[in-house]
């Protein structure tokens, strides 16, 4: 049931990359007067003047009508933040550790303990980051150690499920909201911020699920739910390293057991596999916190979501040296000679986000075998350009198919999917693709005269 009586608070959102920025649009949107904190002055200035810093449909026009109703303000003064919010959401990132596996943290505790070192009366933190399970229960005492004990600051968290590409609608009409709390003051308060969301249900005589639980439990919900559509990606692509030496269809297969609800097809579309900000880092650190909790055992199998789906980088490297005609050695094939139109670089469409893009990466594997790689994508340029600077780029789809003895698909832009094999044709050198999503109607490129391979397709 839900708490009654508690007033619109003010809210602030720490951290305003794809996450914070989002959120702090959204409630504005929704009627809450927001404050958009970050450490980074560049992407404040931008924010304040009405640029959202990154690809994320729909969110300018909520962005400038928000700055221009005066709902909406960023800062980068961390007082004014501190005095202005009744709950404050920590949203910074929490990149994987240079050592490999664990979350690093050190963005969370820088942000938590400049908040509450300025805080001057009560208020909620409430969590938002992805974090290792524990991570609350820190941050509490963190709160405690750089509060006086009589402002009775308090600790919430609420775990979030916003994909890149659908993040406006995902914030405004969430499939669930998942709250962890330790009182009824900081549930109602929670509460109180989300007001907003559960009123548009009304309206739209929709119900948005409320899981009220404990931190540890809140914190899990995230990396369990990564965890398991990471498993359900490398699930359909171990069947396609199956069906490519059985002689099988993947996409077929897929259809086929999705038509059961209890598998259901959505996150079962073979290809080049999961990247991006999260699901890669987020099974990595999950695996880590579990063997530090002595349940790593429970989690092995997340080593080997991850290596099927690092498998599948490889994959098309064998299959360009196979159209291409080039031996495959033990340290992989030699394509010096050759030039590779590679379509897509972010880690999938209608974003321009390129951590840990299969799409890149399979790029610099490819160029690292020696072929002359030129990369194009409708939206991820600039972030390509700056996290690959060595590789080549082409501001056309056109031009960087023009001269390319193999063209490879590897993000499913809508762009891509509707090309025209015919008119591609005419600008190749030679007629090969590689579909790495699956995601191009083979019939008509083969009709066009190229040689096509899908990934886990005969
Ligand atoms: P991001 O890198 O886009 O943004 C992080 C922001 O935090 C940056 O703008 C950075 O300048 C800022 N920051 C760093 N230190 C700070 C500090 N001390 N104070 C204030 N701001 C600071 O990352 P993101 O994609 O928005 O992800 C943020 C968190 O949300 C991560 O934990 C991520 O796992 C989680 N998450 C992300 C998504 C998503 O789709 N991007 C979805 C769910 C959860």
């Amino acid at each position: 049931t839900p708490p009654s009586g508690a007033a619109r608070p003010r809210l602030t959102f720490l951290g305003t990359g794809y996450l914070g920025a989002t959120y702090a649009i959204c409630f504005a949107e929704l009627g809450y007067e927001v404050i958009g904190f970050d450490v980074d002055a560049d992407k404040i200035a931008k924010l304040a003047d009405g640029q959202v810093p990154f690809h994320e449909p729909g969110l300018d026009e909520l962005l400038k009508r928000n700055l221009a109703a005066g709902r909406l303000r960023f800062s980068t003064d961390m007082a004014e933040t501190a005095a202005f919010g009744d709950v404050h959401f920590i949203c910074v990132g929490t990149p994987q550790r240079a050592d490999g596996m664990g979350a690093d943290l050190s963005y969370v505790e820088a942000a938590v303990t400049g908040l509450a070192q300025n805080l001057t009366r009560k208020a909620l933190i409430v969590g938002k980051s992805t974090v290792p399970v524990g991570t609350a229960e820190w941050i509490e005492q963190l709160v405690g150690k750089h509060t006086p004990a009589d402002l009775g600051v308090e600790v919430a968290w609420s775990p979030e499920f916003l994909q890149e590409g659908f993040a406006v609608e995902d914030v405004l009409r969430p499939n669930r909201i998942v709250v962890g709390v330790k009182t009824e003051w900081a549930n109602g308060m929670l509460y109180a911020a989300h007001k907003g969301v559960f009123d548009l249900a009304a309206t739209e005589d929709r119900e948005v699920p409320l899981v009220v639980t404990d931190f540890a439990t809140a914190e899990l919900v995230k990396v369990a739910a990564n965890a398991f559509l990471a498993t359900k990606i490398s699930f359909i692509n171990a069947m396609a390293e199956v069906c490519e030496v059985a002689g099988g269809d993947v996409t077929q297969l897929a259809r086929a057991i999705g038509y059961d609800p209890r598998i259901g097809n959505r996150f079962l579309q073979a290809g080049v596999g999961f990247g991006g900000g999260c699901l890669p880092k987020d099974i990595r650190a999950f695996q880590a916190r579990a063997q530090e909790l002595g349940a790593g055992e429970a989690l092995r199998f997340l080593h080997e979501v991850d290596l099927i789906n690092l498998r599948r980088r490889t994959r098309v490297l064998q299959l360009a040296a196979d159209l291409l005609g080039r031996r495959y050695g033990p340290a992989g094939p030699d394509l010096s000679g050759t030039r590779i139109a590679v379509l897509g670089a972010t880690f999938k469409p209608n974003s321009d986000d390129v951590r840990d893009a299969p799409s890149l990466a399979v790029a610099a594997l490819l160029a690292k075998a020696g072929a002359d790689v030129r990369i194009y994508d409708p939206e991820g340029m600039e972030n390509a350009r700056r996290a690959q600077p060595d590789l080549a780029y082409e501001s056309t789809m056109h031009d960087a198919v023009r001269g390319a003895d193999l063209v490879c698909v590897l993000t499913e832009w809508a762009d891509f999917r509707n090309a025209d094999p015919v008119a591609l044709g005419e600008l190749a050198a030679g007629r090969r693709v590689i579909d790495g999503r699956n995601c191009l109607d083979s019939a008509l490129w083969t009709q066009a005269g190229w040689e096509y391979r899908g990934m886990g397709r005969p």
